[in-house]
């Protein structure tokens, strides 16, 4: 069977399953709507973001608030378990694995540029543990940089004894970070969460965890979306880094900063342009464009798309690429120079010593 129509058959073969947790209806996927801050316990929230979910089109709507005394920004109501496994299903793994695999897979010079940030602060570490590590690739990419570091990997899908089966990490820890601190307690050098915090239903907890398996003199690294970034406002819905629904807290750095002090770190480096991401702008281009035509064919939709809706489909993404090209040009080329001027780096990255 050729890859395509192995594709349509995986589809059609998923379809009834989605179908049946559409028709359950969106209602069983969200916690009801909180009321407070959860980072500050303040009432003051203003609506940031109604949006929908722009990557894979799974039906559903969803608001972002924003609290008036910290700016915490966060999901709001917050999808359950139920609807957390609704709208990951299918996106790192089965269905979207190959795809993103291959995203992922081709982004070593972003992966050095994270193992380099540590390299200030231990140019050493003989222990590091990778938090929310995917299927591993950036432990195999700080390998180079740091060859003497043995680098273990966690995560809560399967992608952590992929990683381990690959020899990406030494030990492929699977399960929630917080329920596995205890047996790791102070065992790490150096413990980093890429992309990992904004992830989780309780950041907190998680900065918590990561206090208790780093070992004292240690390093934590944090990476996340800075919701402060100029391209939140301008972009709006567009702006990448939102990923709904997968994003559910987008935390100022001040507060991470503040958290971290009472947790008892010294935060030792904050960092703007090295974790900018320079795609704000193709992405925004690409998803509007991805919006506005016929959809592809996906397990979540009632049916596969007729012969016409694909060819529009084709025609509008042939005739979208000069913005492609050109949203492109500029990200790389004009923006990223400029990222910190502009305020518009879309990540940032802070480095924390354990007391
Ligand atoms: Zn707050």
């Amino acid at each position: 069977m050729s890859e395509k129509s192995e594709r349509a058959a995986r589809i059609a073969e998923l379809r009834p399953g989605y179908q049946a947790d559409i028709a359950a209806g969106p209602d069983g996927f969200f916690e009801p709507r909180r009321t407070t801050c959860p980072w500050c316990g303040s009432a003051r929230l203003t609506l940031r973001l109604r949006t929908t979910d722009l990557l894979q089109h799974k039906p559903g709507r969803f608001v972002l608030d924003r609290c008036e005394d910290c700016g915490h920004t966060f999901q709001n109501p917050r999808l359950n378990e139920r609807g957390l496994e609704f709208y990951y299903r299918d996106f790192y793994d089965g269905l979207g694995e190959k795809k993103l695999g291959d995203t992922f897979g081709s982004r070593t010079a972003m992966y050095r540029g994270r193992a380099e940030s540590m390299l200030a602060h231990d140019p050493a570490p003989k222990t590091w543990l990778d938090v929310g590590t995917g299927h591993g690739h950036f432990c195999a990419t700080a390998r180079d940089v740091l060859p003497h570091t043995a680098f273990d990997g966690l995560d809560f899908t399967d992608g952590a004894e992929l990683a381990e089966r690959e020899g990406r990490v030494e030990r492929g820890y699977r399960g929630d970070f917080p329920g596995l601190a205890p047996e790791l307690a102070g065992r790490y050098d150096v413990v980093s969460m890429f992309h990992y915090l904004e992830h989780s239903t309780d950041p907190d907890r998680e900065l918590r965890a990561a206090h208790e398996t780093v070992r004292p003199g240690g390093h934590l690294l944090v990476e996340v979306p800075d919701p402060e970034s100029r391209y939140a406002r301008l972009l709006g819905r567009w702006w990448l880094p939102w990923l709904q629904p997968q994003h559910l807290h987008f935390v100022p750095v001040a507060n991470l900063r503040a958290r971290l002090r009472e947790l008892g770190f010294t935060v030792v480096a904050e960092q703007h342009a090295e974790p900018h991401d320079p795609v704000d702008l193709l992405a925004a281009v690409w998803l509007a464009l991805d919006h506005a035509a016929p959809r592809d064919d996906a397990p979540w939709l009632p049916g596969p798309p007729n012969a016409a809706r694909r060819a529009l489909r084709a025609a509008l993404l042939i005739a979208g690429i000069p913005a492609l090209v050109a949203g492109t040009l500029l990200d790389r080329f004009a923006v990223r120079p400029l990222s910190r001027r502009l305020g518009v780096s879309n990540a940032y990255r802070i480095v924390a010593r354990r007391d």
